[in-house]
Parts: structure tokens; sequence; C-alpha cells
């Protein structure tokens, strides 16, 4: 078959146009590549002739999952975590994620998957630094969702704040409600803060 001929039908009356195509990838947004596509005027067929969309839609997928990489760097540098620091926990080689973030290093598909869920579970970060110790996880995955649950609550201007604390042989979650009433309590009642244990 002849080349830039329809290789459906080997005419040569084809027409090509471009249209935007949307790749979506959490945490890096949206990102337009233009593709081509072939139309032959003779039988009808449509599509990518020539194979010249999927180098183009590879570079951009690999673009966007640099940026998600890049994104979730910058979050943890926003919320004071040292890149060395991170990449001891992940045992991370010393400089990949600078190395990452400048787009030096293209991150693999498994790095990308694990920085989508350290943004959305931070907390995962600090299971890492505990060397993956299964109940150390878990209280801090616990503590994390009751906090969530805690600044989600408002009952007037109290306070709330939650905690975890242990020591050897014990451990307790708290919950503090502080109440911001300048008034004077009312009889019977106390103005100190309550503090709920559970
Ligand atoms: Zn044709």
């Amino acid at each position: 078959m002849k080349e830039n001929n329809c290789p459906v039908c080997g005419s040569s009356d084809i027409s090509r146009s471009k249209k935007p195509l949307s790749i979506t990838e959490a945490f890096s947004g949206n990102r337009t590549v233009d593709v081509v596509t072939y139309h032959c005027n003779s039988c009808g067929s449509d599509g990518d002739f020539f194979d010249e969309n999927q180098g183009l839609i590879d570079e951009a997928i690999k673009h966007s999952q640099s940026l998600v990489v890049a994104n979730v760097i910058d979050y943890f540098e926003r919320n004071q975590t040292s890149l060395a620091g991170m990449e001891r926990a992940l045992g991370l080689p010393q400089r990949t994620l600078t190395k990452w973030k400048t787009g030096a290093l293209q991150p693999s598909s498994s790095a990308v998957s694990l920085f989508k869920f350290l943004r959305i579970y931070p907390w995962l970060l600090s299971v890492a630094e505990h060397k993956y110790d299964y109940v150390i996880g878990q209280r801090i995955h616990v503590t994390d969702a009751l906090k969530k649950v805690v600044d989600n609550m408002s009952f007037g201007n109290d306070t709330f704040s939650s905690g975890f604390m242990s020591s050897d042989r014990k451990s307790f979650v708290y919950l503090s409600v502080e109440s911001s009433s300048e008034s004077v309590p009312a009889q019977g009642q106390s103005n100190q803060p309550k503090v709920t244990v559970y």
C-alpha cells in the first residue's frame, strides 16, 4: 500500500484533521493533546491511519505523571517535610525526589501511584518512618481519622482538638473540647475545658 493512502481502500482522497484529547491525571490537572484523525472520502473510514497519536499521548501522560509527583513533593515540602527524610522513609536513593521534581528522572508508574496515595493519606509517610510496624501503623491511621472527624465538628465557637498518647503499656485517644465562652459559668457548671476520654 502506498504511503498516505487510506489503509482500508487505498484511495489517496483522504483528509486530515486535528481534535483535542483531554488527559486527566489526579493532582496534575488536565492536559490537552491535539490528536490527528483521518477521514477517507472514498470509503468513509476514519482513524489515526498512520499511528501518529500514540507517541504524543504517551508523552503527555509521562508529563502529567511527572507533574503529579512534583506537586505531591511540593505539598510535603510546604508541610515542612524534608526530602532527605522522605527518601529515607521510602527507601529511595538520595536525591531521587529532586530528580523527579525537576524532571531529570521520570518516575515509574508505581512511584506515581505511591505519590497519589501519599497525597490522599499523608500519614502513610509516618507509617513508613515507623518501619511499617503494624500496631503503630493502625494507631497512626485511627488518630488521623479521629482528627479529621474532630476538625469537622462544630458547636458554636468551642474549640475541638484530638490527640493520641501512649506509653509502653497504655495508650489512649483523647478528644478535648475547650469552651470559648467568656461569660460567667452558670450555676453548677464549670468553665473549665471538658475532656472526654475514650
Ligand atoms: Zn478508504
